[in-house]
This record gives C-alpha cells, structure tokens and sequence, in this order.
C-alpha cells in the first residue's frame, strides 16, 4: 500500500517536473520571438552557466572546451539503475552529458539502499528510473534525461540504442550482458561494461574503436556455469565494491567520450578485488577473435535480419534461469510448509532431519527450529571416489529416519535431495527423502512472518 503511494508520489512529481521543464522551454521561445532576435553578442562555444558547471573539469588538458562540447553533443544509453549505474550516471550527469538515458524495470527497495546511492528511503517503492534521474536532475539540470521504466530485451533495446553515442551496461545478469553486447555490434556503438558481485568487480571497454575493439562474446565466448550465476541478490555485495565499479565506467565513459581511441589498439580487463592482495589488476586482452559470434566478419547475428532473425536464446545460452531445476523432484518427494509444520509439531521425540542447505550466513541469519546447516557449496565439492562425502551430517547415513531439504526458495533442496537419493541414503526407496517446497521464503509468507529472510 505504502509503496504503491510512494511509486505514485515519485511519479506524479516526475510528470510535474517534466510540465515544469516545458513550460520553461515555452517561455524561453516565447521570450525568443518577442525580442525577434537571438542573443548575437554571445561569442563563446559554450553557454555562459556550463564555464561555471564545469569549470573544475574544463581546464583539464584532457577535457578542455573540446571535450566539454564532445560531452554536451553525447547521447549515453545506461541500463541498470542500480549499484554501478546509480553512481555511474550521478557522475555522467554532473560530467554535462548531453542526454542521459536511464533504463530498468525495477522498483527501489530498502535492501537495495545501502549500494544503491542515487535512491533514498523516502523513494522506496518508486520506480529506479524515476529515483535515479531525479537524484541526477538535482545535480544537474542542465542535461536531458529520459527514464525508460522496462528491462532491455530483444525488442525494444534495438531502439533504444539508435541514436546512441555510447552505452553503458550497469545490469548483474549473464544473459542481459550478451544480449547488451550483441545490440551494442549491431548498432555501432562502444559499450562500457562493469560487473560487481561480493567483494570483486570486473570492467571493460568493448567494442572501442566501434569495429574493431572486442565485444563480450570475444571476451566471454561461453556464459559462467549456471551455477555461479548469482544476482546481487543471491550473492550478496559490498556497497563500496560496486560503487568503485560504477565510478569507474563513469570515468571510462568520459574517456570515450572526449578522447580518440588508444593507438595501437590494447583492449584490457580491469579486476578489483577488496578480499586481499592488490586491489587493481589488468589484463590485456587478445582482441576480436575472428570466429566471434557476434563481431566477426561472418557473424551470424550479422546476417540475421537484427531483431527479427539474428537474435539467440540467451537464457538458453546462459544456462536457463534460477527456474530450471523447478522439478527436480516429484510431487510426493515434496511436502508443503504447512505439512512440514504439522510433522514438526507430531514428531516429538524428533526423528527426522530437517537440512537446511543455505549458505552459513543465511542459516546464521535465522532458521527452522532443529535444522542442521549443510551449505549448498560444500555439497557441490567433488565427493570422495569411494565412501559418502564428508559434508554429510554425522550419523544421517546411519539413521532410518526421514530426511528433509529446505533452502531459500526451494530449488538448492531438490537437487540435494536428488543427490542424496543418489548415495542411496534413501535406503531403496524405504526411507522418506524429499524438501520442503518453497523454502524458507514460503515458511516465511504462510507460517512465520517473522522469519528474517534476505
Ligand atoms: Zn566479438
């Protein structure tokens, strides 16, 4: 309810501030026209207010009038209004590009606030674009800004891109980094490319010199193993982290913006890391590779017709979404939240196993009664050619009594349930082995709202 009205209010004032912005333009032809003659006396290639702005800026040598100007004449599409591309875009906006355009479906949450620095408590529940381009109106007016309220996809990020001078890809999934990549070759235009999870990030320049630089593709040919493809919000972040990466493809989209390319052409990787030793490394890149999906000469996406008959299956590509192990087990390996608290309730003495297979800083953070904490990760471990893996809770291969999965929606326990099947724990079908559909977020909605659950 709240959030509804807050999402209102940010809206409405965004629709305010936009007739404010043209009643301004209005008045401004309309004082135009009376005098009949524009301001001829004013010599100078920049507006009298942008020396003031960007003064700090303008007697860099490496920015200088030119580079003002370069900046002012940019459109700079930013997809993701999020950890990267909130401080991203603040420093674009307060750089004086010309025209920001700020692309996400998402809304502001609270868990988002602590990275997220262009949204504030007060904009919970409001659209991240709308959030973010008021954040940078504030710091600067002077640019025009476009919220678009949609995810990119294979439909709309072909227009979106048209008249772009450059583009920066500020989003925390796999398959939205190719999809962002493909479009980039296709419409000609550089890509700024950042990524941040836990406490590493990584960033690129792609396809810079447009034509001849890289794409993803050359970098990445082939997408993460599904498995560690975590979003921020699976995987946790420091805010700091990911606000370095912004900042620095804030800095890279200025370099591109105002300077040539680098000649001779060295495309590099640039890796952070804040878990110890040094925080910067760069790695050179090899280049475009010539059998690239996307940039090569004979490339298939090329000779699709664009959208209509180029475009692969990312989430294909990628491995599926987190909802391709949705059924793993079937119905009768599966007991619902209110049955599983009946069990609870009935079995006393306890008998059975409740595992909870989250990662130790979920389970810590607050779990069932009597679940035993078996992380998700270390059942990945390659197990022992011989013998039952070491992850297993002492005497569970031994006991008879029933086994249960839980994990944080629902999909790590069914494939850990399946595994366990697999190292006959299930005692040839004589022994219940199964999880607790829907996790600890469907514990949470239908039988204790207090549960903390992140
Ligand atoms: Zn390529």
């Amino acid at each position: 309810m709240s959030a509804d009205l807050r999402r209102r209010i940010v809206a409405a004032e965004a629709e305010l501030q936009s007739l404010r912005e043209q009643l301004a333009l209005a008045e401004e032809a309309e004082a135009a026209d009376r005098s009949m003659q524009p301001d001829s006396s004013w010599k100078w290639p920049l507006a009298a207010s942008d020396y003031d702005r960007y003064a700090r800026q303008l007697i860099l040598p490496s920015v200088g009038v030119q580079g003002q100007l370069a900046l002012k004449k940019a459109s700079v599409v930013l997809i993701g209004a999020g950890g990267l591309g909130c401080p991203a875009a603040l420093y674009l906006a307060g750089a004086g590009v010309g025209h920001l355009t700020v692309v996400d479906g998402d809304t502001v949450e609270t868990s988002n606030l602590h990275r997220q620095i262009g949204h504030t408590t007060a904009r919970t529940g409001a659209y991240k674009v709308d959030s973010l381009v008021e954040a940078c109106r504030e710091r600067n007016p002077e640019v025009k800004y476009t919220a678009v309220r949609e995810h990119v996809t294979v439909d709309n990020i072909g227009p979106l891109l048209a008249n772009a001078t450059l583009a920066l890809d500020c989003t925390d999934h796999a398959a939205v980094r190719y999809l962002i990549s493909d479009a980039c070759v296709l419409a000609g235009v550089p890509l700024v490319s950042a990524a941040a999870l836990r406490t590493d990030g990584q960033l690129s320049v792609l396809n810079w010199p447009v034509g001849r630089g890289p794409c993803y593709r050359c970098v990445f040919p082939r997408p993460p193993p599904a498995a560690s493809q975590m979003s921020c919000a699976e995987g946790g972040v420091l805010g700091p982290v990911v606000g370095v990466m912004g900042v620095l493809q804030a800095l890279e989209a200025i370099r591109v913006l105002t300077q040539p390319p680098p000649e001779p052409l060295q495309p590099t990787l640039l890796l952070f890391s804040a878990s110890g030793g040094p925080s910067f490394r760069t790695v050179r890149l090899r280049g475009r590779r010539s059998d690239c999906f996307a940039c090569s000469d004979d490339s298939v996406l090329k000779k699709g017709d664009g959208l209509d008959g180029g475009w692969p299956d990312y989430v294909q590509f990628c491995g599926g979404s987190t909802a391709v192990t949705q059924h793993v087990l079937a119905p009768e390996e599966r007991v619902s939240v209110e049955m599983y608290k009946k069990l609870q309730e009935e079995d006393t003495p306890r008998k059975h196993w409740l595992l909870d297979v989250r990662e130790k800083e979920f389970y810590n953070m607050g779990s069932i009664a009597g679940a035993v904490n078996v992380p998700f990760s270390q059942t990945r471990a390659g197990s022992s050619p011989e013998g039952l893996p070491s992850w297993l809770p002492s005497g569970l291969a031994e006991d008879t009594a029933p086994i249960y999965l839980v994990c944080r929606v629902g999909n790590d326990s069914q494939v850990v349930a399946r595994q366990l099947k697999t190292l006959g724990l299930d005692r040839e079908g004589t022994r219940f082995v199964g999880d607790v559909e829907g996790g600890l977020l469907a514990w949470k909605q239908r039988v204790d709202e207090t549960m903390p659950f992140v």
